[in-house]
């Protein structure tokens, strides 16, 4: 199945290749291979090292999809594709710290040529601090190896553990994927310290990646594209103007492109590339601003396809977003449920959401109480992001009173509002 979008890029090709960067030593730290998971994606390492082709990249991080029924064939899947690439993909292997053999597992993989472990909290139900993933980090230290960290929507605690983590074992190398979006603002204040925490840039949204690119000192960030879920092409595109805008030089880019990682997979200690360039390149743009404007973008278009506009179902990480099983959907939603699991389609009222957008639902919110009301609407992901934006600006990063609420029963969002989220000033 080809690499999702890339036929997009390829039409681009001439607008999204880089001569800029084109002696970079290209090395994509998040790739996928795999053909059973739940969410249908399916990759070849063939078609892996044709998506590095048609990018002009080189080498590539390859590990499993999800395999609900367990990692050691997959992983095995992994390290056969690894020694047959000639020396342009790299292993991680895969676990699932709930397993009772992960970490004879990710020894055996480790011992087997892997570089580190790619663990993902949200499809593989774990939480953190686990105590696994302990031994597992320790393990990956003593070889100074990698650590990669699914960090997406709804993975708790994720920036607290990666940071103590990070902090308990300086040579293991800690990696959160997609730009970190779920816990960069959060970490920004300590990333400096912990120079072994990085954070790969493979995400679609550019305002996330911008974000990354503002908080995240540049030698802990590492180009990465998620393939098959995303184009290497497109993705080095943004990684690249992410880096500009922010002012980066060619060299730099050259180390986030791939020269970094390079030397993490080597062994070697990774380099210091100076401070997070902050807001200040960016003038009057605010960061922050814009990753609203853009997941509310997403999530109202998704809602004018069709899509039912749940926090749940909003447009989650570009990899790894996993189906729910029919039994926990049956769960969620008794009323649509059949006999075996089955779901009903919904009726086309339900599925046509867009037309029922302001009827607000008086009751708990999800989150713990932090709205009277709670919308069916894609105002629930606005909540997430007017979180982001909270934290966002106890760094600094944003201009003040951009303050969301979604409260009034007629479903209007009031920006400016000083009273929609408590902890707000
Ligand atoms: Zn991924």
């Amino acid at each position: 199945m080809p690499i999702d979008g890339a036929a997009e890029a390829e039409a681009l090709h001439s607008l999204l290749l880089s001569d800029a960067l084109a002696d970079a030593p290209w090395f994509d730290a998040h790739t996928h291979i795999g053909a059973n998971d739940p969410d249908g994606r399916k990759a070849t390492p063939a078609e892996i090292l044709e998506g590095l082709d048609r990018a002009a990249h080189g080498r590539a991080l390859v590990f499993a999809m999800h395999e609900p029924d367990g990692y050691g064939p997959a992983n095995n899947a992994v390290l056969a594709a690894v020694s047959a690439s000639g020396g342009r993909l790299e292993a991680l292997a895969r676990v699932d710290p709930n397993h009772a053999d992960a970490v004879d597992e990710a020894r055996r993989c480790l011992d087997a040529g892997a570089r580190g472990i790619k663990l993902h909290p949200r499809s593989d139900a774990f939480a953190l601090p686990h105590p696994t993933v302990d031994r597992i980090v320790a393990l990956a230290a003593e070889r100074r190896g990698i650590v990669l960290f699914h960090a997406g929507r709804g993975i708790p605690r994720l920036g607290a553990a990666a940071a103590t983590l990070a902090q308990a074992n300086p040579q293991a190398r800690i990696v959160l994927a997609h730009a970190g979006i779920s816990d960069v603002a959060e970490l920004a204040p300590v990333v400096r310290e912990l120079p072994n925490l990085f954070f790969d840039t493979a995400w679609w949204q550019v305002s996330d990646v911008l974000a990354a690119f503002v908080h995240v000192p540049p030698g802990q960030l590492l180009y990465a594209s998620d393939m098959p879920y995303g184009p290497g092409l497109f993705a080095a595109f943004a990684m690249e103007r992410a880096g500009r805008a922010v002012g980066l030089s060619d060299d730099v880019l050259a180390e986030i492109a791939g020269g970094q990682l390079g030397r993490i997979v080597a062994g070697e200690d990774p380099i210091d590339l100076g401070p997070a360039p902050g807001t200040r390149p960016l003038g009057d743009r605010a960061v922050a601003h814009e990753r609203v404007v853009a997941h509310l973008t997403a999530a109202v278009s998704g809602t004018w396809g069709g899509r039912r506009p749940r926090a749940e179902s909003g447009p989650g990480p570009a990899g790894d977003r996993r189906r729910r099983r029919p039994a926990a959907r049956a769960r969620r939603h008794p009323h649509r449920a059949r006999p075996g699991g089955a779901v009903r389609r919904p009726r086309r009222s339900a599925r046509r959401p867009h037309l029922r957008a302001d009827r607000a639902v008086p009751g708990r919110h999800a989150d713990g109480g932090t709205s009277r009301l709670a919308l069916r609407h894609p105002l629930e992901l606005l909540r997430i992001v007017e979180r982001q934006v909270v934290r966002d600006r106890r760094h600094g990063d944003a201009a003040p009173n951009l303050q969301w609420r979604a409260l009034d029963g007629d479903g209007h969002v009031h920006p400016g509002d000083r009273h929609g989220l408590p902890g707000q000033p």
